[in-house]
């Protein structure tokens, strides 16, 4: 190991934010010397992660989840808990740079000293994202965060990968004029652990409610994901600070309906996960890098899509062609 990640890890062990930022600065990095220290540095400290509660969350653009962060951070750095709050927001290269970026958003929580607010990564599919903010993860609990809350915007792809990576997901759901279920996927809200229904304050009141029981009724005929609990629903309001500690309250009821070896399963299940996804990020990136297969896959495109040969032949073949070339 070279001496400045062995060094580089001892700080981050310590707590040293610095050596925090360089060390995510270290994993973001797509130099594949960087790469190489990146993962000497994560199993330096991987005796030192795991012991924070992590938290997923999610939600439509204007649902209220930067106020809740803020809000909810707030409190729970108010109860002594060190709170690193990270994104994955694969529409950043898009955009061009991150919605979940914003500088300006959870001001008050971004200057509080026992919070760390990392934005997405600018770059990158989500593939590659979420493998960055799992890492992320480890770095920030090493560095001694006991709580991790990771965003997503509540489109596309984005939610399963936060799931495959926390304990709980959180979902915030604002009401929404007539229809007070618009907006939320079914395949999203199968996700959900818990249900925030934000905004429930002043004129939004009377729609939160609805909207809160509408959520419940639509909970209740899914599939239980967890044995033993029933994702509660809970209004919010992130604005007023409203509803707010409550939400810990359930988080810490969650867990122990889990027990420690409920969470210590759903855990290997992730990391074991994790190792196949990357196993198959790996593979796909060895195909694409190597010149012969790229182009007799072109070739074999074509044949395919000329209706000449089946897909699953010409799958064959290539993967033949790259196992045994
Ligand atoms: P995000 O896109 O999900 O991060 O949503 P934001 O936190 O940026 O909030 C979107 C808008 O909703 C902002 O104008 C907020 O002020 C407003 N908002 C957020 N939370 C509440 C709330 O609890 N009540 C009300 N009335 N407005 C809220």
């Amino acid at each position: 190991m070279t001496r400045s990640v062995a060094d580089l890890s001892q700080r981050l062990i310590a707590g040293d934010r610095r050596a925090l930022a360089k060390a995510i600065t270290l994993i973001e990095s797509t130099r594949p010397e960087d790469r190489a220290r990146a993962e000497t540095l994560l199993t330096e400290a991987l005796p030192h992660t795991g012991k924070a509660v992590r938290i997923g969350l999610s939600g439509t653009p204007g649902a209220g989840k930067s106020t809740f962060i803020e809000a909810f951070g707030t409190h729970l750095t108010g109860q002594g808990r060190r709170v690193a709050v990270l994104a994955v927001d694969p529409s950043s290269r898009r955009s061009g740079g991150s919605i979940l970026g914003d500088k300006t958003r959870m001001e008050r929580l971004a200057r509080d000293p026992a919070a760390f607010i990392r934005p997405s990564p600018s770059s990158g599919e989500l593939g590659g994202v979420a493998r960055r903010t799992r890492e992320v993860m480890l770095a920030v609990e090493a560095a001694g965060f006991d709580t991790v809350l990771v965003e997503t915007v509540g489109v596309g792809q984005s939610e399963t990968a936060v799931a495959d990576m926390t304990d709980m997901f959180v979902l915030i759901h604002a009401p929404g004029g007539g229809d007070e279920l618009q907006g939320i996927k079914r395949g999203i809200m199968e996700l959900a652990d818990l249900v925030l229904v934000n905004k429930a304050d002043g004129d939004l009141l009377p729609a939160a409610r609805r909207a809160a029981a509408d959520v419940s009724a639509a909970l209740h005929l899914m599939r239980p994901k967890h044995k033993g609990w029933s994702p509660p629903v809970l209004q919010v309001s992130a604005l007023e600070d409203r509803g707010v500690a409550a939400v810990w309250v359930e988080i810490e009821r969650f867990r122990t309906t889990l027990g420690e070896s409920g969470l210590g399963d759903l855990r290997q299940a992730q990391a074991r996960a994790w190792m196949w996804a990357d196993v198959r990020d790996g593979l796909l990136h060895a195909l694409a890098a190597d010149a012969g297969i790229a182009e007799e896959a072109q070739r074999l495109e074509g044949e395919v899509a000329a209706g000449r040969l089946t897909a699953p032949k010409a799958a064959q073949t290539l993967l033949k062609r790259f196992l045994e070339p």
